[in-house]
């Protein structure tokens, strides 16, 4: 009996178990796959994502591995830099292939003591009062008391759970792969600055050693996205397109990926839940689905656990839709906008001068990054001061960063006045007093994932709130 089975150890279902592992839950992780995926679809993290890596002690071995670039250039690929000053210790992007980023998230669930079992695919399951009874493709049973599906867009779990699943389909489709050519990089980047003019959804970009990364439009109505695109299709796109197929040869490897948008209806039914792509789908402009991922994981992972630890209020669990649920629809919007923008038509192409001379402006420039990284989120907590709701930025403490205070997915009362005490709450929220930290208000409490739960200097009004987050308290 296992507390929660994972469906899926793409980088939802990773961070979610090492999330999980932080509060001693017992987490299996079933992955359909033998191998880990090797092809490349991810270009960055965002800041968000960034730093909740760093508040959970993540980001060293993510730095070693990834490039740090400049955070602006992201909506709709319009070239802007991103405005001074933007409200994080961490305002870059770093540029990490996903393949990397899912082998980090899930050697650290394993040191956690996450199990991961590859080759089992998710094949059915059954729930009851008590726990789901997951059913793997070779018959296997396996029980646990909650089940979350973070198995990618085509998600099993969504699919047998009926939830509604309501979008637009794709409307094209773009071939993506890494190959070597067969000219002067000097010809290549002549004519690839030629086409780009026009034409957002085509590159080639060296990578080293004569490889080249290349992206062209699929053609149309041609293909199964099942199946990986050939060589041949790449050619002909190219020569279609570039009037040339630059002699490319020896492809590395070859993927496809579409503009199908949409979200589930839900994300919870009892005790199965959704996670990542499972949950949402959109295409890829802008870099964000594995953000948002990641991002539902770590506002899952305290609340599932505090849920099977019997600790969580009422609602508690269900605050994870609530929460999570309008971030992907803006997250959506956001996508089709962006991929309004890269039309070719004269009308798109208009609205995208226009807009890019909007961007000029600091407030568009800032109000659009802030949404792509992530870092304008602001949940529902009700009426208050306008950081109530919205995550904490790393600021200096006297024990040296916030975030290194995160690392064990706890709560923390971070107290100016050094007058008001966690109380029956200690054993889940820690407590820092710290007259000197660089904070707009006298108290704050954060909720393991970094977001403001609470402003104050009244010892009532914060244990109303740490009973509203965290349960009662211990006797
Ligand atoms: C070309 C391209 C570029 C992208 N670039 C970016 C980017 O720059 N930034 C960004 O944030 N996002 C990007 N994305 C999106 C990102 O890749 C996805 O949003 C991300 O992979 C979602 O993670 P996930 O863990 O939810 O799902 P997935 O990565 O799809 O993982 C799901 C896992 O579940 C497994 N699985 C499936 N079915 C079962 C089953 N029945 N039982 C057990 N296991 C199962 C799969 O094998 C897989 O390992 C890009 C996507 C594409 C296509």
């Amino acid at each position: 009996m296992f507390d929660v089975i994972i469906a899926g150890c793409g980088p939802t279902g990773a961070m979610l178990a090492a999330e999980l592992r932080l509060h001693d839950v017992r987490v299996l992780v079933l992955e359909k796959d033998t191998e880990p995926v090797s092809f490349v679809r991810i270009v960055g993290l965002h800041i968000r994502s960034i730093e909740l890596m760093a508040m959970r002690g993540l980001l060293e071995r993510i730095l070693e591995r990834g490039r740090q670039r400049p955070a602006g250039g992201f909506f709709a690929a319009i070239n802007k830099p991103a405005p001074e000053g933007l409200d994080s210790a961490h305002a870059y992007l770093l540029g990490i292939p996903q393949p990397v980023i899912v082998h980090l998230l899930e050697e650290r669930a394993i040191e956690l003591g996450a199990q991961v079992r590859r080759g089992c695919a998710v094949a059915g399951f059954e729930q009851d009062d008590d726990g789901v009874t997951v059913e793997l493709a070779d018959g296997e049973q396996l029980r646990s008391r909650y089940l979350v599906g973070c198995d990618g867009g085509r998600s099993t779990v969504r699919k047998l759970l009926g939830v509604g699943f309501p979008g637009e389909p794709s409307r094209s489709e773009t071939l993506m792969g890494e190959m070597e050519v067969g000219v002067p990089q000097e010809e290549v980047a002549a004519k690839v600055t030629e086409i780009c003019e026009t034409d957002k959804r085509f590159s080639l970009r060296p990578f080293g050693g004569g490889v080249y990364r290349v992206v062209v439009p699929a053609a149309a109505g041609v293909g199964d996205r099942a199946e990986p695109p050939t060589l041949e299709d790449f050619q002909q796109q190219l020569r279609a397109i570039a009037g040339t197929d630059f002699g490319v040869h020896s492809p590395r490897w070859l993927s496809r990926f579409g503009d199908a948008t949409r979200l589930a209806e839900r994300y919870r039914v009892e005790r199965v839940l959704l996670a990542g792509d499972a949950a949402h789908i959109h295409p890829p402009i802008g870099g964000q689905g594995l953000n948002l991922g990641v991002q539902d994981a770590v506002n899952l992972g305290w609340k599932l656990a505090a849920q099977i630890r019997g600790r969580a209020p009422e609602t508690l669990l269900d605050t994870y839709q609530a929460e999570r649920h309008p971030v992907a629809e803006d997250v959506l919007d956001n996508t089709r906008a962006q991929m309004e923008l890269l039309s070719t038509e004269p009308g798109p192409q208009a609205v995208r001068r226009l807009l890019t001379e909007l961007m000029d402006f600091d407030e568009v420039n800032r109000h659009l990054i802030e949404k792509i990284t992530a870092i304008g989120i602001r949940y529902d907590f009700g009426e208050g001061p306008d950081l109530l709701g919205r995550r904490l930025r790393d600021i200096d403490v006297k024990q040296g960063h916030l975030y290194g205070l995160l690392h064990r997915g706890r709560g923390l009362l971070l107290d100016r006045t050094e007058r008001l005490s966690v109380g029956g709450w200690s054993d889940r929220v820690d407590y820092l007093a710290d007259p000197t930290a660089a904070l707009d208000a006298p108290c704050v409490l954060l909720r393991p994932d970094g977001h403001v739960a609470w402003i104050g200097d009244d010892q009532q009004d914060l244990d109303d709130h740490l009973s509203r987050w965290f349960g009662q308290p211990a006797n």
